[in-house]
């Protein structure tokens, strides 16, 4: 029945004593800036509540995709400055992760003081889950606290093998995070719709296949739909299309067919020739042009989401429903936004785009019972799968 993760209070008295704080500072950078600190300002309770307590916070991260070698493209300089002034706090910088610079930033922290270690993933044992990397981790600090709900489904070495090595609790932000998706898995108020979008089909076939036993109304939209509307045997032009995909669509169309989950796909879609195009044309899904793309969902698709999204009292959405970067392809993801913002139930966004697109599109983040701070972690949880991150933390 749900996770038990140790709080912070279960560390005791924190004056004076070292905490490895894995923060999820993996932020969307654009010419070296960074284009939304969402979750530079999610880490910041947590943080403020270890430095309240007197502990010398010696922060981690892992930021894009480096191969286990330093490269300056990823550094998280840019987010010890903006982690400083949002702090209103001087953060030292260590230039490595387990190095000589990360011993003496973690030695100068005073009680109180806040740290950080450079790109986790600067050193290829991270993502190799390594045993010894985690014990250079683990001898900078005497407690473990895993506040990266956005990591929590890797078994990193910063998620994972450090916990075994140090007194260890979840963070606020993962408990906040994980008491609301417990609430999607364990018997959630019906009907319960879940809205997916995005690109890849293929990084959300998973979990479209696991919810077939679990929610009532499947609603897809985003790039993705044009996989499984290329299996249901329509031309879709250049649409988004993953030919390698098409038979398993096929058969979770089967599957939805036989079941008793509701599976709804677009009806119309916006299409243009590129996402420059400063405008879309919509189009019935029987009519993409051979030289066109759909860019977004149509309005007859909006309102058809809109109506299954209307009284259901448990939804989970991930994946904007077009390319909403761009203002022609906007007006699908607003919809279904508005709509889901409108239920009266729960209501959780997953996925950092659409986290990004609720905040570009001026919907208060309030009219949402939850919006996640981890993407692909949300979505491997509502499959019901058990995540190393979080597994870990309830080991004694
Ligand atoms: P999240 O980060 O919320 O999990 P994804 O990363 O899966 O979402 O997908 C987000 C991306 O999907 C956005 O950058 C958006 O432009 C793109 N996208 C949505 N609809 C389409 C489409 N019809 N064609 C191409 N890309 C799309
Ligand atoms: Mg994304």
């Amino acid at each position: 029945v749900g996770h038990e993760l140790p709080g912070i209070d279960s560390l005791g008295d924190l004056r004076g004593r070292r905490v490895l704080l894995r923060a999820d500072l993996n932020v969307p950078l654009a010419d070296g800036r960074i284009a939304d600190d969402g979750r530079v300002r999610a880490s910041l309770p947590t943080i403020a509540r270890l430095t309240s307590a007197g502990a010398r916070v010696l922060v981690c991260s892992h930021l894009g995709r480096p191969k286990g070698s330093p490269d300056p493209r990823y550094s998280l300089a840019p987010v010890a400055v903006r982690l400083a002034e949002l702090l209103d706090r001087s953060v030292p910088m260590a230039t490595d992760v387990v190095g000589e610079s990360a011993s003496s930033v973690a030695a100068g922290l005073p009680a109180g003081g806040v740290g950080l270690l450079e790109n986790l993933r600067f050193e290829p044992g991270e993502t190799a889950d390594d045993e010894e990397f985690a014990r250079r981790l683990a001898m900078l600090a005497d407690v473990y606290v895993d506040d990266a709900f956005g990591a929590v489904h890797r078994a990193h070495a910063s998620v994972s093998a450090v916990a075994r090595l140090l007194p260890h609790a979840a963070g606020d932000l993962v408990r906040r995070e994980v008491a609301v998706l417990d609430r999607l898995v364990e018997q959630p108020d019906r009907p319960y719709a879940v809205v997916l979008g995005g690109a890849k089909v293929s990084d959300k076939l998973p979990v479209v296949a696991a919810l077939l036993g679990r929610a009532d109304r499947l609603l897809i939209g985003g790039g993705m739909c044009f996989t499984f509307l290329a299996a249901q045997g329509f031309a879709v032009g250049r649409s988004l299309l993953e030919e390698d995909q098409v038979a398993a669509c096929r058969d979770v169309l089967a599957a939805a067919d036989a079941g008793q989950v509701r599976l709804r796909l677009p009806v119309d879609v916006a299409v243009a020739a590129t996402t420059d195009d400063d405008r879309a044309s919509v189009v019935p899904v029987d009519r993409i042009p051979a030289d066109q793309a759909g860019f977004d969902i149509g309005p007859q698709t909006a309102a058809l989401f809109a109506q299954e999204l209307a009284d259901a009292r448990t939804v989970f959405w991930n994946g904007p429903m077009g390319v909403f970067e761009h203002e022609p392809f906007q007006a699908g993801t607003r919809a279904v936004a508005e709509a889901v913002a409108r239920t009266r139930g729960l209501s959780v966004v997953g996925g950092g785009d659409s986290a990004a697109a609720v905040r570009a599109l001026g919907i208060p983040e309030n009219s949402f019972t939850h919006v996640s701070t981890g993407g692909g972690a949300s979505l491997e949880f509502i499959e019901g799968r058990t995540l190393p991150g979080l597994a870990v933390l309830e080991e004694r």
